[in-house]
């Protein structure tokens, strides 16, 4: 679905991203955790467009996918969720998700998007017409999920979705990351949860300073002493 092979990026000719190897293949969840600083927000960056890789390989559903558009990147199904989530706050919860189907004016799509939306995030049903500004961080971020679902993604990135959330709404918005999985979508997560994440990703990789330091099953290097110490705190 997707893959990074030596990747390099960066910020005005200072480089961040190291000959990066990463691959995210359909039908699973996969995490990317690591220091701050590592590169996480930048690797998530480069494979939307947003930066420029400057060596390296973006391939994404069989096609390369770096210096393409991000608008173009959207519209193949490779959608990101903005960590600021990026809300039109005066608009309501519909109307805000509508706007994400900008890519999809295809027949009756945007209602079974809505529909699914809706299904996956009940409360936003409920709320469908309020505006969005009105909302708590949790919902927000549901909605800023439910937003990017309505461009229907194969592959959906979130960068650090329990970003301000309680403990509880963290736990709920992962628990939709997984539902998520489980309906088709591959997904790329920057958490910095990374004790929760690495439990529900199918494979992970741990950053350190733009590269990968180690990579495998998430449930294992989460019992990994090296990921334990240096990354959980424990
Ligand atoms: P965090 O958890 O802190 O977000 P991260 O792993 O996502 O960490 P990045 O945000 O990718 O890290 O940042 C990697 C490096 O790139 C850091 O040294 C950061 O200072 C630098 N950096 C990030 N954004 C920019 C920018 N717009 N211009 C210049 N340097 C940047």
């Amino acid at each position: 679905m997707l893959v990074l092979d030596g990747l390099c990026a960066g910020y005005h000719g200072l480089q961040i991203l190291h000959e990066l190897d990463l691959r995210v293949d359909a039908g699973e969840i996969v995490a990317l955790v690591g220091a701050n600083g590592a590169g996480k927000t930048t690797t998530l960056r480069a494979v939307s467009g947003l930066i420029r890789s400057s060596s390296g390989s973006i391939t994404f559903d069989g096609r390369r996918a770096d210096g393409v558009r991000t608008a173009e990147l959207v519209a193949r199904g490779l959608v990101q969720v903005p960590e600021e989530r990026a809300l039109f706050g005066p608009l309501t919860v519909e109307e805000n998700l509508r706007m994400g189907s900008w890519t999809q004016r295809r027949g009756g799509n945007e209602e079974a998007a809505l529909a699914e939306v809706f299904d996956l995030f009940p409360i936003l049903a409920e709320r469908r017409r309020q505006a969005a500004e009105t909302f708590s961080g949790g919902q927000q971020q549901m909605l800023a999920i439910g937003r990017a679902l309505m461009a229907r993604p194969k592959l959906l990135m979130l960068d650090e979705p329990s970003t301000g959330l309680s403990p509880k709404l963290t736990w709920a918005v992962l628990d939709a990351v997984r539902t998520i999985r489980d309906r088709g979508v591959a997904v790329l997560l920057v958490e910095q949860n990374a004790a929760q994440a690495l439990r529900m990703a199918d494979r992970a990789y741990v950053l350190e300073s733009g590269s990968c330091a180690l990579s495998g099953p998430g449930p294992e290097l989460a019992d990994d002493d090296r990921v334990r110490a240096a990354y959980l705190g424990l």
